[in-house]
């Protein structure tokens, strides 16, 4: 087997790799292993993935919904009381206030300082180079895991001309332009969801996502993560035919079907 961001042959390689990090929640999107070489994986987990999960708001979005890492913890948000002060979820769903530093413990003990802030990010810092590589390589490894059931598969992603891009910028784009992307909220992160389909009961949706072919059979990748929806096109650095797309079809998003489910509004946090 090659790998199907660096083509190296990867038979020997250990790791499997997720599609979407665990740290986000994921527990069954996985490629076998080879399907990503030991290389790339480890690429992949240091210079990008660990990266994005430590701004701001991934490390907020995982703290507001309770979501471990894979070792089991969930990441303290920080709060302003004076200063900045570690917030640390408990196993309880309550909320400690860890205050380090002696001079803002002084101020709250001398009743300087009565109110906390706590910042809310509500979504990614926008057009960032990192999260655009950091969709691509999603993009990519959504599409070896739909082939990857077909012969030849590994070679068709190799040797595909309109995948070739795309694999490199997510790998070795270091210095590259970034490749556009969109970014929209299209449901709150505490919504809860009805399908009878799915499940009995109302369940809650971490991440979805999905290949489609829109306006002028261009091919995007679609994934919708804690209620954001990112989009990228398969073979074009520009994102403009997305946004044309979404003025034509009211702003839908492509991967949902209108009423494919119903939606029970969550507590709203912005
Ligand atoms: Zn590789």
């Amino acid at each position: 087997m090659k790998c199907i961001f660096c083509s190296k042959n990867s038979s020997n390689s250990k790791s499997v790799e997720h599609i979407i990090p665990e740290s986000l929640g994921n527990k069954k999107h996985i490629l076998r292993k080879g399907i990503v070489c030991d290389e790339c994986n480890q690429y992949f987990a240091k210079k990008i993935e660990k990266r994005v999960l430590e701004m701001p708001y991934f490390r907020d979005v995982r703290h507001r919904n309770f979501i471990e890492s894979k070792k089991r913890r969930i990441p303290v948000s920080k709060g302003i009381i004076g200063g900045a002060v570690d917030l640390k979820k408990r196993k309880d769903f309550g909320t400690e206030v860890i205050v380090n530093s002696p001079d803002i413990f002084q101020k709250i003990l001398n009743g300087e300082v009565k109110h906390m802030i706590i910042p809310v990010n509500d979504q990614p810092i926008e057009d960032n180079k990192l999260i655009s590589r950091f969709i691509a390589k999603i993009a990519i490894e959504s599409a070896a895991q739909t082939f990857s059931s077909k012969k030849g598969w590994n070679n068709f992603i190799i040797n595909t001309p309109e995948f070739k891009e795309l694999r490199y910028y997510a790998r070795f784009g270091d210095k590259l332009d970034m490749w556009n992307y969109s970014q929209r909220r299209i449901y709150n992160e505490t919504d809860r969801f009805l399908n009878p389909k799915v499940s009995d009961g109302p369940y809650e949706v971490l991440h979805e996502q999905n290949l489609v072919f829109l306006r002028d059979r261009e091919l995007y990748f679609v994934l919708v993560l804690f209620g954001i929806e990112y989009v990228i096109s398969i073979t074009n650095p520009k994102i403009d035919g997305y946004k044309s797309w979404l003025i034509e079809n009211n702003n839908k998003c492509p991967i949902i079907e209108k009423n494919e489910r119903d939606t029970i509004k969550g507590e709203r946090y912005f």
